[in-house]
């Protein structure tokens, strides 16, 4: 139907801009949002408490790795399924919350950061929407950017999350999750004063650290990945979780090349980063 054809009532344009998804159960209480950039409130039943209070002063980015937005929200949203997040944020820019952020949402499973491990209790989830690398791994649209940056700006504000503590679910769980991925702009969101960046160095031919490798090159670098946050063992053996934390750490600071293999760059990167850490940070993150 042509806009402002005379037979419309508004419902064509109002059917576009509806959120294609599940509503919550009648039953669900709604609540009023943490941010003015939300569209719409989903309340999700799946959330409890923060331990023992922990006010959040961390921002953990997702993608929901879903084929579609209305499974995605379903999933995220539905009694049973043990997971949820703070936000949703969609393809448009539209930005649904689902549990209000005093709360403990249930987005990061097993994982670690600067010695934590309740990372939910420490955090607010933000799930963006994108199929992920199983189906397609599609770039994220700068719409759906600008709206997390925003999104994010305000919580920084509020909650007074540093830089430093803006992460991707790879980045606390390195041998589990990709997401949101090597394709996720982290530096347009450094440029917006959305988390921490250093301009990765450049990739040359050079002796690299590896699977197998063992001594105290490969401790240093442990010693290096644990100190910015990583929950890597420090054993001075280049094993699975070492090789899975690189990947996760070039993932996120040096997306270029996503290996597992610790070579210039990526040291030049690692050290440069710690380098340009707040000293209360580093403080932190060693202790
Ligand atoms: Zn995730």
């Amino acid at each position: 139907m042509p806009l402002g054809s005379s037979t419309s009532d508004g419902s064509d344009s109002k059917r576009q801009r509806a959120l294609p998804l599940p509503r919550a159960g009648t039953n669900m209480k709604t609540f009023t949002p943490d941010s003015s950039t939300v569209s719409d409130v989903i309340p999700s039943p799946n959330f409890g408490d923060r331990n023992k209070g922990r006010a959040p002063d961390m921002i953990l980015l997702h993608y929901t790795g879903m084929p579609d937005v209305e499974g995605a929200i379903k999933q995220l949203c539905t009694a049973g399924t043990d997971v949820s997040a703070h936000y949703i944020v969609l393809e448009d820019g539209r930005i649904v919350q689902s549990v209000p952020e005093a709360k403990r949402a249930w987005h990061a499973g097993v994982s670690s950061w600067g010695g934590e491990d309740d990372i939910n209790s420490c955090s607010i989830g933000i799930e963006i929407v994108n199929r992920g690398h199983d189906w397609g791994y599609p770039d994220f649209p700068s719409r759906q950017i600008a709206a997390v940056i925003a999104l994010c700006r305000g919580i920084m504000l509020r909650r007074e999350v540093p830089s430093h503590r803006v992460l991707a679910h790879s980045d606390v769980a390195p041998s589990r999750k990709k997401d949101p991925g090597e394709k996720f702009p982290w530096h347009s969101l450094a440029n917006s004063g959305v988390g921490h960046w250093v301009q990765p160095a450049a990739i040359v031919r050079s002796e690299s650290l590896k699977i197998g490798n063992i001594g105290d090159d490969v401790q240093n670098l442990q010693q290096a990945l644990a100190k910015y946050g990583y929950g890597v063992p420090v054993t001075g053996k280049y094993d699975g979780p070492t090789m899975d934390t690189v990947a996760a750490f070039q993932r996120h600071f040096r997306p270029a090349k996503v290996d597992g293999i610790a070579d210039r760059s990526t040291l030049t990167t690692l050290h440069a980063l710690l380098a340009s850490l707040p000293p209360d940070a580093r403080a932190v993150a060693t202790k």
